[in-house]
């Protein structure tokens, strides 16, 4: 059988309890009103990662696929090309980056990334970093896989959409020296 309640637990512990939600009442209130309100996040908060440009616009990817090794969550999917000075049969460029190879197929799986940004850490040439943007949930699988057209960086004022030539130095020891003249960098959000 139940022992009987003391005074105290009759009268002063009620009290005591609604003390707590009359002081509480009054302090600042802490709740984020997401998705109306969207806050700041940390700037060097890891999220979506974006492959970077040179300022002419060709691609900082080799294609070396030392990101998708570094992965703990086999989360990133590469297939490496080779640029050309050679222009195909309809006179077009074949020369995505500066040097000779090129990430041809890059995927990032969001339903395996965990964020941790050993990727970015693994990547020589900058090419990888990571943005703040943090909204990505969907509704199926399939559109949580980004493809390089979704991880590639805007074309900024003076970028050229490649395939072009190197328009900056001669070879890639100019864009990796940074011996040309150049405009602002394009490498954008936390690292
Ligand atoms: S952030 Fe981490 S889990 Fe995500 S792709 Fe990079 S290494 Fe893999
Ligand atoms: S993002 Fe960096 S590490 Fe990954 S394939 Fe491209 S150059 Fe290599």
């Amino acid at each position: 059988m139940a022992e009987p309640k003391s005074l105290k637990e009759q009268f002063w512990d009620p009290v005591a309890g609604f003390g707590v939600t009359f002081r509480t009442m009054f302090k600042k209130v802490v709740t984020e009103q997401y998705p109306f309100e969207k806050l700041p996040t940390a700037p060097r908060f890891h999220g979506r990662h974006q492959l970077n440009r040179w300022p002419d616009g060709l691609e900082k990817c080799i294609g070396c696929e030392l990101c998708a090794w570094a992965c703990p969550a086999d989360a990133i999917y590469v297939e490496g090309g080779s640029n050309s000075d050679v222009p195909d049969a309809d006179g077009n460029s074949q020369r995505f980056s500066p040097g000779e190879r090129y990430g041809r197929v890059y995927q990032i799986n969001y339903l395996r990334c965990i964020l941790c940004g050993l990727c970015i850490e693994a990547c020589p040439t900058r090419a990888l970093t990571m943005t703040n943007e943090y909204e990505l949930a969907d509704t199926n699988r399939a559109d949580l896989i980004y493809e390089k057209s979704d991880l590639l960086a805007p074309l900024l004022p003076g970028m050229e959409q490649p395939p072009h030539a190197m328009r900056l130095g001669d070879d890639e020891g100019d864009y990796y020296r940074g011996t040309y003249a150049a405009p602002a960098p394009t490498e954008g959000g936390a690292r």
